[in-house]
This record gives C-alpha cells, structure tokens and sequence, in this order.
C-alpha cells in the first residue's frame, strides 16, 4: 500500500478543457541537459529532474548558459511547475543553487528526499517560506504518493515514488535514492531512478509498484541497461522505452557498442508516448 499524501493546490479557476490540450492532441516530451537532468514537457506541465548541479565527477555538467536560462526561467526553462530530485549526491543535487532557484521562481515545488531539505536548511540560502512549496519524502521503504496541481489542471502531476538503493552497495545505504514515476497530464508516464543500484534484489520486493503501471519512457542510470540489458530493464520497471542517462563524459565502450537508447548530447530529445 502507498502512503497517500494527496496534496492538492488551489486552483486558479476552472475550465481546463480550454488550457489544455485534449489526449493524443500533443506528445510529450523528455529534453536531456546533462548527466541526470532532464526535462520533460507535456502541454503546459513543465517538470525537471536532478537539474541542479555542481560537481562533475567525470560526468557532463550543464553548459553555462543553459544554467544561466535555467536560473532565470527563460526560454525553454519558463513556465516549470515542478523539481524533482533523486538524492543528494554532487552530481544530482546542489543546495545553495536549490535555495537560489526557488527564490527566484516562487510558483515551482520541489520534490526531494528528506536529506535534500536537510541540506537546504543549512545554507544560508533558505527562507523558512520554502517548506510550503516543498514536498519532502520521508526515508521510508513503501512508495509514496503526490499529486501536484499546475496550470490549473488539480492533478496535472502524479508522482509514485519508491526508495531504491543508490548503487554501490552498503556503502551508499546511508542515501536516500528516490525513483519517480510521474505521470503527466493524465497522458504521459515517465520514471527516473537516480542512481539506483543494479541489484536486482532491490527490485524483486517492488514488483508490484512497478506493474501496476506502465511506463511510456523510463530514464535509468546506464549502469542498469549494461548489467541487465535492455530486455530485463523494460520488463523489470515495466516500462515501454528505455533511455539511458547518466552517460559519463568518457563515453563506456558497453554503450558505444549498444543497440540501446541513451542520452549523451545535451539538447537531445525524445518523444514520449505509449505503443499501442
Ligand atoms: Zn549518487
Ligand atoms: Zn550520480
């Protein structure tokens, strides 16, 4: 069973027929920034993941400029409704620019771990006002469940979250890795796992979380299509496409040589949609 922490936004009037396009009017689709950051647009819902970011570790960074647009929510980055971050780690996450970005961008919730509120606390950049628009998850094993209401559309996100270990073994158990499902508009289901481990037995106690719905693409780290293959990552997470992301800068001979999907150039898309 899920928690269910349907958490319901006031709404600017009604008449969503008029603001939003009707199913199968527009695809959605997943735009790739660098390393874990992607964005995805469905209509008018506009929601990012792991975007902000300070330590490469070997991995792309986002450009300079795209940063700049990012912060300013300019161009490609206006209208975001919501954040979603995996887990804290450098490469994923950075706390003063996260204190910085929602400052500046009043109308966007955040989804985070619990360690990424913590984090935030403590930079010099938090406002106690942010909590109102943050929907922090509680490091539990069960999934979790949030609605987030954007462009007036109640439940323009449906976000399923479930802890999945970060890779790396017992020596990473200390972080909170967040997997996301969310689905939007009604229309287009995406997941993103951070960086989850590759070991299945983390999976195996969620298997039903994982078919209770299907995935139109799903973005996990290219560690999991290497280990199990494509085949077993799209039936494991149930998902129809999968588009592997955090692609080091040195690009592994495994996904050079693989038939598999992966983003390695920032300002890649993808289209995301159900195969009928
Ligand atoms: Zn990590
Ligand atoms: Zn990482």
């Amino acid at each position: 069973m899920s928690i269910a922490l349907a958490l319901t936004l006031a709404l600017a009037g009604s008449g969503t027929a008029l603001t939003h396009p009707q199913p199968g009017d527009e695809s959605a689709t997943a735009h790739f920034l660098a390393n874990e950051a992607v964005m995805v647009t469905a209509g008018e819902t506009k929601i990012l993941f792991d975007p902000l970011f300070t330590h490469s570790y070997g991995y792309p960074l986002v450009a300079p400029d795209t940063k700049a647009r990012l912060m300013a929510g300019e161009g490609e980055f206006a209208g975001v409704d919501a954040v979603l971050v995996s887990h804290v780690h450098g490469d994923h996450f950075d706390a003063p620019e996260m204190n910085a970005y929602l400052a500046a961008h009043p109308e966007v919730i955040l989804v985070a771990p619990h360690q990424a509120r913590l984090d935030m606390q403590a930079d010099a950049g938090w406002q106690p006002d942010f909590a109102e628009r943050m929907r922090i998850l509680p490091f539990v094993a069960q999934p979790q469940d949030l609605v987030i209401a954007a462009d007036g559309d109640s439940a323009a996100i449906s976000i399923e979250a479930v802890y999945i270990p970060h890779a790396g073994g017992p020596g990473r158990a200390h972080i909170q890795n967040m997997v996301y499902r969310v689905t939007l508009n009604g229309e287009a289901t995406v997941m993103h796992l951070g960086d989850a481990t590759p070991d299945p037995s983390a999976y195996a106690p969620h298997a039903g979380h994982f078919q209770e719905e299907t995935t139109h693409n799903a973005f996990p780290p290219y560690w999991l299509i290497e280990r199990w293959g494509g085949d077993t990552v799209r039936e494991t997470l149930n998902a129809d496409h999968v588009t592997g992301i955090h692609v080091p800068i040195n690009t592994p001979i495994s996904v050079r040589a693989s038939r598999e999907d992966f983003f390695t150039e920032a300002g890649e898309t993808r289209d995301v949609h159900g195969h009928e």
